[in-house]
């Protein structure tokens, strides 16, 4: 995909007259938009969230700063000469960058700040420079620099940024380079926020770096407005310009037209210190006019950029940066057990302990306290080297049922003071309460973005367990594991996938759910389509504590444990009816006597009526095909209902063609697959099969799952169908 994104930037390079505000990142964007994939995916979540955050105004408040690095890939001249840019160089960057981002020049402040790193990926201390000669890598480096063209001559981008690369989770990545395809343009380029990997950050000449006399810098972008524009891409914004064909086009909806910024008016592209259009804004620091002319950002992008950051990179506003490491630093970080439940009222808790500091760690003191208990304490001995961590157990907590939360914190690295205290502590909130415990165990595939899923109690209808929201930087390719106490009863467990492929991108993903004795209660992988539906029921389990004797919330010596089990009264008896013929569409796990109501799919059909599919796009055997554990009505999993109109704006909606009337549940997700509407509605008798209508629809812009779950067929719903609201 990126030889066609260089393609672009190539040919907008011969296109620009030398000293204008030349920037790459349109042409990048449109280029990758245009390939589709992940990329294209995210940025329609990305844009979602945007109009979201500017519908409810859920900004972030108060200064942000975001930890910086600067390689600089020279071409084998000495530090101060050429592009190896001396010290003094990169600190008036920053520093007018950070002008710029304050709103001193006469703009917004936007409240982001930009420090150079002081602790390096391995936690090491820095000055935030990474000098590189890239020359020694790439000899035709001297004559050409860096080459924007995938397809042209090394170095090209991937080759230059292979060289020198932090994590963009944690920094901001700024390369400077001495020159860009033998001396022409651009000036610059940056990625907007739905990039991720190697390539995220910000590429400049070492011409427009930075502000002063003594440096060697172009003439008209000697103002260091280059990385301020393009860091505004990183941000998230537009050019003023975007997507705007003359000074006649007016934007109906400023969020979703032209730079999506609305205190922004329409323009075409500016020029030296005028703006494309009279009604134009000159001095945005997004136009392509000259630096002396650039002044300011708006309150519009300030949101904007303000939202890209919560939104997408939200992993800077947790990053340790800019903090100096100390050689004696150690932090709690998380509770690696109990998980959110736990069925056993003696709690085994394990803390995950980092060593941030750069001293190997031999000891450290772990207090702890259960709700508002007693504080205990524990002394840590061991050796963790700099910049890993490791699990500490606490003594057995007599928690007992019920809500509880535990605040760990560490103290005294090494018998010394704690260099940086902010990480020290961490709390963690579970319930205790009788049942089984069920681990649901999930393997993303390559794009966990679409994924969600629920384990839902039948009876209250309640959520026990769910997640979704994944993100594909960092949690694609992953297992992950969730527990839960889940009390006698049924449950239905589903999955879903936003774009209907299920956990089917390779490689595919997998997930099942299993009882504390290991017993698979459900299972699935690869292709099952939009979701995958599982009914399971499981009897309940009662444990007795240690009595906490002396109340100091620790099962101490004298205090034993029972390890007994006690099975709770009133078990249901052991026969469960049903189809056990695992080769049905309503067969379930759980089913001990066959009652002969096994129904099976049509030759050449899957359980949902669709055509059976054999193999995925993938060569890979679609297992879940046809797997319908618990479903056990044909004629409701394929039915073809609709909504109309589609895609709407507001007002009334229909949904028709259900299978029969009566009460259903209806559930909307949104794009990140997150449940945000669930009610009850009544479908009436029509002449299309029954109907329900919705006369004040109203939803923000975007895209969403549909679900009806018929109230008389527990764990069963009509096919999900996606509605868009423009
Ligand atoms: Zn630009």
């Amino acid at each position: 995909m990126f030889v066609t994104a260089f393609a672009f930037l190539q040919a907008l390079g011969i296109q620009s007259v030398n000293g204008q505000e030349t920037c790459g990142a349109d042409a990048l964007h449109e280029a990758m938009m245009e390939n589709g994939g992940e990329y294209a995916r995210s940025w329609v979540h990305f844009e979602a969230a945007m109009r979201s955050q500017h519908a409810n105004r859920t900004l972030l408040e108060g200064l942000v700063t975001i930890p910086t690095v600067v390689h600089i890939m020279h071409d084998g001249t000495a530090e101060g000469v050429g592009g190896n840019v001396s010290l003094d160089q990169v600190l008036s960057a920053i520093n007018a960058l950070n002008e710029d981002f304050s709103g001193a020049p006469g703009g917004a402040d936007i409240e982001v700040q930009f420090c150079l790193a002081a602790r390096t990926p391995e936690g090491t201390p820095t000055n935030g420079i990474v000098r590189v000669d890239v020359a020694a890598s790439y000899s035709g480096y001297v004559e050409t620099g860096l080459i924007t063209s995938l397809g042209g001559d090394a170095p090209n981008e991937w080759d230059l940024k292979t060289l020198s690369h932090w994590p963009e989770t944690d920094y901001l990545n700024i390369w400077v380079v001495p020159q860009m395809n033998s001396g022409g343009n651009p000036l610059g380029f940056a990625y907007l926020p739905p990039m991720t990997g190697m390539l995220d950050g910000v590429v400049l000449r070492a011409d427009v770096f930075g502000v002063g006399e003594a440096f060697d810098l172009n003439f008209s972008a000697n103002l260091n407005r280059t990385l301020t524009h393009e860091v505004g891409h990183y941000l998230g914004l537009y050019h003023t310009f975007n997507a705007t064909a003359s000074c006649a086009s007016s934007e109906a909806d400023c969020s979703s037209a032209g730079d999506r910024v609305c205190d922004t008016p329409p323009t075409t592209t500016g020029w030296g210190c005028a703006a494309g259009c009279p009604e134009g804004m000159a001095e945005n620091f997004m136009d392509y006019t000259s630096d002396a002319c650039m002044s300011a950002f708006t309150m519009g992008q300030r949101d904007r950029m303000r939202g890209a950051l919560t939104e997408h990179r939200s992993s800077l506003l947790t990053s340790l940066g800019c903090v100096a490491p100390s050689n004696d630093d150690v932090g709690a970080v998380a509770l690696a057990s109990p998980g959110a439940s736990t069925c056993q009222p003696n709690v085994d808790a394990e803390v995950e302990i980092f060593n941030f500091g750069t001293e190997v760690l031999t000891s450290t003191t772990i207090d702890f306290q259960l709700n508002s208990g007693e504080i205990s304490s524990i002394e840590w001995t061991g050796s963790l080297a700099p910049g890993t961590g490791t699990l500490a157990a606490l003594p057995t907590l007599a928690a007992g049922y019920g809500a509880h939360q535990l605040s760990v914190w560490t103290s005294l690295p090494n018998g010394n003071q704690d260099g940086y205290a902010a990480n020290d502590n961490v709390v963690h909130s579970f319930t205790v309460a009788p049942g089984d415990e069920l681990t649901f165990t999930l393997h993303t595939d390559s794009s966990p973005m679409e994924t969600a899923w629920s384990l839902t109690e039948d009876n209250t209808g309640d959520v026990f367990l769910s997640a979704s929201g994944y993100e594909n930087a960092t949690d694609a390719d992953q297992t992950l594991s969730y527990t839960g106490c889940a009390v006698e009863g049924c449950y239905t467990l589903e999955v879903t996938d936003l774009f209907s492929d299920g956990l089917g991108l390779w490689p595919v993903g997998w997930y099942n759910l299993t009882q504390s004795d290991g017993t698979i209660l459900a299972e699935g992988s690869g292709n099952f389509g939009a979701s995958a539906v599982h009914s399971i029921c499981i009897e309940g389990m009662e444990f007795t504590g240690c009595e906490d004797l002396n109340g100091n919330d620790i099962c101490d010596d004298a205090e034993p444990v029972e390890e007994e089990e006690e099975e709770n009264e009133g078990e249901s008896s052991d026969a469960v009816n049903g189809c056990s013929d695992s080769s049905a569409c309503n067969y379930s796990a759980s089913v001990t006597e066959d009652d002969g109501s096994c129904v099976f799919a049509l030759p050449g059909q899957d359980c949902y009526g669709n055509p059976a599919a054999g193999l995925d796009g993938m060569g890979q055997p679609n297992g879940n095909e046809g797997e319908v554990n618990g479903i056990n009505d044909l004629e409701f999993a394929s039915s073809n209902w609709v909504l109309a109109p589609n895609p709407t704006i507001s007002g009334q909606l229909t949904a028709m063609g259900l299978p029969e009337t009566g009460t259903y549940t209806l559930h909307v997700m949104d794009a990140t697959g997150r449940l945000i509407v669930q009610n009850s509605v009544e479908a009436i008798p029509s002449s299309n099969g029954a109907q329900v209508t919705w006369t004040d629809w109203s939803l923000p812009t975007g895209c969403y799952l549909i679900g009806l779950f018929p109230a008389t067929r527990p764990g069963t719903h009509l096919p999900f169908q996606r509605l868009t609201i423009r």
